[in-house]
């Protein structure tokens, strides 16, 4: 089965995160298990992928050469700053900037890869998480920066996290979960264009009544 969650472990999960942009979501299963069966997510062998086959791993658009570069740039960053399994154990700002060295992995993400790592205790949304948590009511909308500037992204996340925590539990399975499930949320529903009219949290939702309307 195609994975469709982030590895807990942190190596592979930054290779889950670089071999597609964003933008192709759908493709990252199919891609990730082929860098799988192709190198073993061994940074040695990822370092010597051909750009035939890093093409036919990654795709063939002009987005995808720049996952190429980032997956190489991974596999660079795996010698020369270390194997991110043992950069999680680093103490948490150290760890945090060990990690923004990767590409891709900017401050929400390296707090997100520390959280399913199980070194991190405060939730930590990737992308699609952020955009779905954002849209539900928690924290503040990307148009809430001074001057008509959008919001920096990550005090638009440290936002949501803050409010989104007061509401929680102890427990980081609890976290990793819910940063899961609005994950696969943003995936699946809450896109670009969110398809609310099917969401099954709707009624909890701030957007469609901030609308008026079921899309
Ligand atoms: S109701 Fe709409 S905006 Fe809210 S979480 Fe669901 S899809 Fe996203």
């Amino acid at each position: 089965m195609l994975p469709s969650s982030p590895p807990r472990d942190p190596w592979t999960a930054i290779l889950f995160h670089n071999v597609v942009p964003a933008t192709e979501e759908a493709r990252r299963g199919r891609a990730f298990l082929l860098l799988e069966q192709e190198t073993g997510f061994l940074a040695e062998r990822i370092a010597g992928v051909g750009d035939v086959k890093m093409r036919a791993i990654c795709g063939t658009t002009a987005s995808s050469d720049v996952q190429i570069d980032a997956l190489r740039v991974c596999a660079a960053c795996f010698s020369e700053v270390g194997d991110p399994r043992d950069l999680v154990r680093l103490p948490f700002n150290e760890a945090m900037a060990s990690l923004q060295r990767f590409p891709g992995i900017h401050p929400a993400m390296a707090a997100h890869l520390l959280l399913l790592a199980g070194h991190h205790s405060r939730l930590a949304f990737d992308f699609f998480a952020l955009r779905t948590i954002v849209r539900i009511g928690y924290g503040l909308d990307e148009n809430a920066g001074n001057y008509g500037q959008h919001l920096d992204p990550f005090v638009q996340h440290e936002s949501a996290v803050e409010a989104a925590e007061l509401e929680l539990d102890e427990g980081d399975d609890l976290r990793i979960d819910a940063t899961l499930r609005l994950r696969q949320l943003g995936i699946d529903l809450c896109t670009k264009r969110p398809q609310c009219a099917r969401c099954p949290i709707r009624n909890q939702c701030d957007l469609p009544r901030l609308i008026g309307k079921n899309r």
